[in-house]
């Protein structure tokens, strides 16, 4: 029998997104993986996601990134209209087995809240959620609803409510891990690069700082709130800083910019990030936060370049300390490692890579999930 999935990316960007999108990006990997495996695929996103599926559900005509408030889970005008759409079509047809769903804390309470008659749930927490514990505070919907992690240490975190729903975690892949020969192995240059968006959490600033203190040439990538290019921040004018990344990245990351040593080149997408990315002496992840899934660390594996970080969240899980990066708890040693990091091999961040973050390998393991949910088994 086909099974039949519901895969709800939300409104936020299309499918695969234009540049930045962790959780469209990881959508784009596994539904050509799933469609291989004989599932037939319902995409609620937006009129301009271009992925191949069976069947597509859509609000509005472009991604709605603009209106996006952090944290995600905010409900506001656009993810109402998106979920309601979603809902819609739920109560309309009854052939959907299940609702893999995306969305975020608003995603899973709408969906708990549809009753028995609804397909079972599987919602797959993207975010650091030790930080928003009372975000899925009510999760109604009881044994139909359950719920995934991108990392063991993520999950370890959530607080006991979700914990509860859970069915496990899957690892991260991307589309940068679909066809490792796409990416030939390029020249090393000089640089390390910084890839995500421009936030506390990631600490570009202390990026920055240890870029011109320890002398290493440091490109920064990625948006800065929705400002992707950096002469659209500039025409923006002050009312830009009414944006909390926007203030951030003025007050404590822009005073270490100077165009040469450390730049901000904005969000690179396509073929220009793969270049920029694998060009990379290392990817730097001066992360403050507890990083949930790390797209952009496998990413950097993919691509053969090692990993310099923080040891928060899913990094230890992701990297193999003194193999394919350098990890410390002490961000003062960031400097060094960098420095260090010349040492480490590419081939074998790329092995490691097509070893554990494969598309097929995470496909294969959220079917399972997909069979778990549907049989109502709730433990690992
Ligand atoms: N990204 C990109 N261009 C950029 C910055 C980021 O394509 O300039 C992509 C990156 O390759 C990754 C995603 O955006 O796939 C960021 O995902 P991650 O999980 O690292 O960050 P988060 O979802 O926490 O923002």
């Amino acid at each position: 029998m086909t099974l039949t999935v519901l895969m709800n990316a939300g409104p936020w960007l299309s499918v695969p997104p234009p540049g930045y999108g962790g959780i469209e990006n990881v959508i784009a990997t596994l539904v050509p993986e799933l469609r291989r495996l004989g599932v037939r695929v319902v995409l609620a996103s937006v009129e301009s996601s271009t992925l191949p599926v069976d069947e597509r559900i859509a609000v509005f005509p472009d991604g709605q990134f603009h209106a996006l408030q952090r944290p995600y889970n905010q409900v506001c005008g656009v993810s109402q209209a998106h979920l309601s759409e979603v809902v819609r079509a739920l109560h309309a047809r009854d052939d959907i087995d299940l609702v893999h769903d995306h969305v975020e804390a608003v995603g899973l309470a709408t969906l708990a809240a549809m009753g028995p008659d609804a397909p079972p749930v599987l919602h797959t927490l993207h975010w650091d959620l030790a930080k928003h514990p009372e975000l899925y505070g009510n999760l109604d919907g009881g044994d139909r609803v359950r719920v995934n992690g991108v990392s063991a240490s993520q999950l370890a975190r959530a607080p006991e409510a979700l914990r509860a729903h859970s069915v496990g975690h899957v690892h991260l892949s991307t589309p940068l891990a679909v066809d490792a020969d796409r990416h030939a192995p390029v020249a090393k240059g000089d640089h390390v690069v910084i890839l995500g968006r421009i936030n506390p959490g990631k600490g570009q600033d202390l990026g920055a700082r240890l870029a011109q203190e320890t002398g290493f040439r440091l490109v920064l990538a990625g948006p800065v709130g929705p400002y992707h290019r950096p002469e659209d921040l500039a025409a923006a004018g002050d009312e830009a800083r009414q944006n909390p990344d926007v203030r951030f990245f003025y007050d404590q990351v822009a005073p270490y910019v100077d165009g040469d040593r450390v730049r901000w080149v904005g969000t690179v997408a396509g073929r220009e990030r793969d270049d920029l990315v694998a060009s990379a002496r290392a990817s730097l992840f001066p992360l403050r936060w507890e990083e949930p899934g790390g797209t952009a660390v496998v990413e950097s594996l993919s691509l053969g370049t090692p990993v310099v970080a923080t040891a928060r969240g899913c990094l230890p899980e992701l990297i193999g300390h003194g193999r394919t990066g350098l990890l410390t708890e002490d961000e003062r040693e960031l400097g060094d490692l960098v420095l260090a990091a010349a040492g480490l091999e590419p081939a074998e961040c790329r092995r490691e890579a097509a070893r554990r973050f494969t598309p097929a390998r995470m496909a294969q393991q959220y079917v399972e999930l997909y069979d778990r949910v549907r049989a109502g088994v709730t433990k690992p």
